[in-house]
């Protein structure tokens, strides 16, 4: 076996070249066989038969045609420049033209030779023409291929390598020479007891067959072994770094529980934790446990209570002697935890401490101090946090909200400060489907929070056309002379920002004029608005001054204003699932029945049509984010793009799940018994970490 040859550079490929090398390198990434080997066809066309000159018709589809070269001739100036030729078989003629790669195609066209075609036929003046066609040399072995093959595979192309001849065809052309000479060097990467219990095919037969199939049912078989084996070692690999991780990063063990959260449990908690919090905190409880340090991703809706888990793990965290942090997206929302934290533990219970940009000097110096010394227990901010000055007596749980917003050097920065790292327990309230959370954290923890506190009225959701407005007018004054406040929301998109904010002050002046002063007062906040005056508005609005607050998604995180029991939410129809489920979980927080009005214009896309169904039906974040998956692919899902992780080559998260959860459990298994992967059966895997794609470490997952 000679796996080495995959990594010879691309140029080296008998009939390359050079200058369509630099190209491919450029248009396509690949820059070695390997790379070649694994561009796969995007789909494949029917080639069962062959017509005859003159079945041809103007409305067929690509068909294939077997004809004798007559003559080729280059004619026009630059721009009309293009290739000619005649071709003939014993029913007719047939002209092929061809406008791109003549240099390259002229020199293969040979008068007097027989060609295979292949191409989309058309009649010009009368004449049969098929511009563009893909041709091959006639011979025995060629139509003999040509005859098994069934399915002819289609290369993505651009118009780059089209003149360079690199079309699908070209392409084909290439990975045909490299599957001919080296098909036989491609080596097997799973064990052989896992081919056997899955029925997979072989590795060099499913390379083959994915570029030429020999039919339809070997080409599933290959594309189900090639998605087999792409989840296989990604989630191998997640799972060697989650075990790597656990070997390297030691961990403050949390041996009791003790005053600090027997006291709250017992005395200060002003409800009973749902079943779900209760679970979740136990499977907090074993992770701090152990000598390893916990990372955690802790997902739940809107209000389904993790700040009280959180504030939980943090009294245990303080029990067994340690300091912790929350850290906050946004000033708004690091001010919140800290007044919902205080009201929580009351007073003289225990320190808690509030550090944002906005703190003074002489504050801060203080809580530096405090720090430092210990007796500062719980310390609530953002970014100001992990500032050097920071320093911490003995920092042992870090809780973060809203993951995606922090970077990974800045989750860093703050384990660099202890020897042995504190405990990570991420917060989110973007529910991902199961099954991206199994490959976007792949190997952190993850725990769910997917019931409600029963106390919780579901929010009720309508759809609304325009005609429906004054009906929503008269149904808005009812719940304000309620005593209840209300938010109308309107989409701002940087390409359309101008005309949005339009709508936005336009939508303003008819609610004003709907809503007198002095009875009515309504707030108005969007992107270009200072700070100053928006933090000013949103206070006005939290402290309940103002009933109606008109806003654009700056509103979408985080704030709670829990007498707030409507969302208006115009132009629904351009809000991503996510983002209408985000805006959304703004009402609801309180004890007064919320209801949530979708306004839409009257034409809808089928996908926004579905949006607007799917938010009516559920008020369920994880059903919303399947949807949303299905809609949009994995690669659109908020908090997803970056990661890199998701660009798959064959597998799709969104039609793979089942065989993802497959292999997931499988790799489980495997490391659980043998975690090394030292078993002889098992030695072939740790090979396949040097061939397979590089660099997924769990920093950059993280
Ligand atoms: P999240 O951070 O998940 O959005 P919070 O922790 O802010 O949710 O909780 C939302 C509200 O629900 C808070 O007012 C909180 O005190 C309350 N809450 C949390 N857990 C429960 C529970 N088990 N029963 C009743 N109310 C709860
Ligand atoms: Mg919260």
């Amino acid at each position: 076996m000679n796996s080495q040859v995959f990594q010879t550079p691309i140029e080296y490929l008998k009939g390359m070249g050079t200058a369509r090398a630099d190209v491919i390198k450029k248009e396509l990434g690949i820059d070695n066989f390997g790379a070649l080997l694994n561009f796969y066809p995007y789909k494949y066309i029917d080639r069962t038969r062959f017509y005859k000159i003159r079945e041809l018709q103007s409305d067929m589809p690509h068909v294939q045609v077997m004809a004798r070269l007559i003559n080729k001739e280059i004619l026009g100036e630059k721009h009309t420049k293009r290739l000619v030729a005649q071709v003939q078989d014993d029913t007719g003629m047939l002209e092929l033209v061809w406008f791109q790669g003549i240099k390259w195609i002229e020199k293969a066209l040979i008068p007097g030779k027989a060609y295979i075609l292949f191409g989309k036929p058309g009649f010009f003046n009368g004449k049969a023409q098929m511009p563009h066609p893909e041709i091959e040399l006639y011979s025995p072995e060629a139509l003999k291929r040509k005859g098994n093959i069934t399915l002819q595979p289609a290369y993505n192309s651009t118009e780059k390598l089209k003149q360079f001849a690199l079309d699908s065809k070209g392409i084909e052309k290439l990975t045909t020479t490299l599957l001919e000479q080296y098909a036989k060097d491609i080596p097997e990467t799973l064990p052989l007891y896992l081919l056997n219990r899955f029925k997979l095919m072989g590795r060099a037969d499913a390379y083959k067959n994915i570029h030429y199939p020999e039919d339809a049912g070997k080409l599933n078989e290959a594309q189900y072994r090639l998605k087999f084996e792409e989840l296989f070692f990604l989630q191998l690999k997640l799972l060697k770094n989650k075990l790597l991780r656990v070997q390297k990063f030691k961990g403050n063990v949390f041996e009791k529980v003790g005053h600090y959260f027997n006291e709250f449990y017992q005395y200060k908690l002003p409800f009973e934790l749902t079943g779900a919090q209760k679970r979740v905190l136990k499977e907090i409880r074993q992770d701090t446990q152990r000598p390893v340090q916990m990372n955690r991703l802790l997902q739940g809706d809107v209000g389904s209570g993790k700040t009280v888990v959180a504030l939980m793990t943090m009294l245990i965290a303080i029990d067994n002697g340690f300091q912790t942090c929350i850290m906050a997206p946004t000033e708004i929302l690091a001010t919140q935890h800290y007044q919902t934290i205080k009201k929580l533990v009351g007073d003289d219970f225990i320190e808690v401490g509030l550090l944002t940009g906005s703190t003074s000097k002489k504050e801060r110096k203080v809580l530096h101090e405090n720090l430092e010394n210990g007796e500062l227990k719980i310390l609530i901010g953002t970014h100001a946090l992990i500032e050097d000055k920071v320093q911490y007596k003995n920092l042992g749980l870090v809780v973060i909200d809203e993951q995606h917003r922090f970077g990974v050097e800045q989750r860093s920065k703050l384990w660099q400060k202890s020897i042995i790292p504190p405990h990570i327990l991420v917060m989110t309230a973007t529910p991902i489907p199961r099954t991206l959370a199994m490959t976007l954290y792949g190997d952190l923890d993850v725990s769910v929070i997917d019931e409600l506190p029963a106390d919780r009225k579901p929010i009720k959701t309508v759809h609304y056309y325009e005609n429906s407005r004054l009906r929503m007018f008269g149904f808005m004054k009812e719940e304000i002379a309620k005593g209840r406040q209300i938010y109308v929301v309107y989409p701002l998109i940087k390409e359309s920002e101008k005309l949005d904010l339009k709508n936005l002050m336009d939508g303003f002046e008819v609610i004003s004029k709907e809503f007198p002063l002095p009875q009515y007062r309504v707030s108005v906040v969007h992107g270009k608005i200072p700070a100053a005056d928006k933090e000013f508005e949103m206070q006005r609005f939290v402290k309940g001054e103002t009933q109606i607050m008109v806003a654009t998604t700056v509103i979408e995180v985080g704030v709670n204003v829990p007498n707030a029991s409507v969302m208006i939410i115009e132009n629904a129809e351009r809000f991503g699932l996510s983002q209408l489920h985000q805006l959304r979980g703004r009402v609801g927080r309180g004890a007064e029945q919320s209801y949530c009005i979708l306004m839409s214009g009257e034409k809808l896309s089928h996908d926004g049509r579905t949006r607007l169904n799917t938010m009516v039906k559920t008020n369920n974040g994880f059903e919303i984010a399947e949807i949303d998956l299905q809609l949009r692919g994995p690669g659109n899902i908020e908090g997803t793009q970056q990661s890199g992780l998701l660009d798959l080559k064959i597998a799709d998260l969104t039609t793979d799940q089942e065989l993802l959860q497959t292999v997931r459990k499988l790799v489980e298994n495997i490391f659980a018994i043998d975690p090394q992967l030292a078993q002889p059966e098992n030695q072939i895997l740790n090979g396949a970490f040097k061939i397979s794609k590089p660099g997924l470490t769990w920093d950059k997952i993280s």
